[in-house]
């Protein structure tokens, strides 16, 4: 019987055997507990479980019981791999997460360098057309994000105007290589 009298632990009980006082299954596998002995029992084997548990210091048992648990349930599971395959399918997790993470931070950098870009652009344009009429500030925010090489929206129709546009379009041409790269 278990050191407390009632019923044999978990171990003895499958063994069909006595469960003697000093039984060394008795701390970690509890009768009401008889799946977390049987997986042990059927990857490890009764024998090598008794063994690796007198092997280790008294204070240490219940972690080793623990990771055998552990590594006895992942390998009914998962016959061919065991907790293998668990570590190596959160390491391909962790790699799809590392990947997602550095595609976002890129598009992260690229929209502040777009945000700075036109926000510099907005702001050379309005001071170049200053003394012009509100009719010359042609270049909007929307045709700056998505096209800033395309024809004007619509014809100059002085030179002065044709003039402060072509200047717009220098101005968006020197930020190159920031459409480029997004
Ligand atoms: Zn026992």
């Amino acid at each position: 019987m278990s050191p407390s009298g009632l019923s044999p632990c978990a171990a003895c009980k499958l063994l069909r055997r006595r469960c003697a006082q000093d039984c060394i299954f008795a701390p970690y596998f509890p009768p009401d507990e008889p799946q977390k002995f049987a997986f042990v029992h059927k990857v490890f084997g009764a024998s090598n479980v008794s063994k690796m548990l007198q092997d280790l210091p008294l204070h240490q048992r219940g972690d080793a019981v623990g990771s055998m648990v552990y590594e006895a349930n992942a390998r009914v599971r998962d016959p061919v791999y065991g907790c293998v395959g668990a570590i190596s399918a959160l390491h391909q997790q962790i790699a799809q997460l590392q990947t997602q993470l550095a595609i976002s931070q890129a598009e992260n950098v690229c929209l502040r360098m777009q945000h700075s870009a036109m926000v510099t652009n907005i702001v050379g344009q309005n001071h170049s057309v200053s003394s012009a009429t509100t009719a010359a500030t042609t270049i909007t925010s929307e045709s700056i994000k998505i096209s800033p090489a395309s024809s004007p929206p619509a014809a100059p129709s002085s030179p002065d105007r044709e003039s402060h546009h072509f200047r717009g379009i220098e101005a968006l041409e020197a930020t190159g290589p920031l459409w480029t790269t997004c």
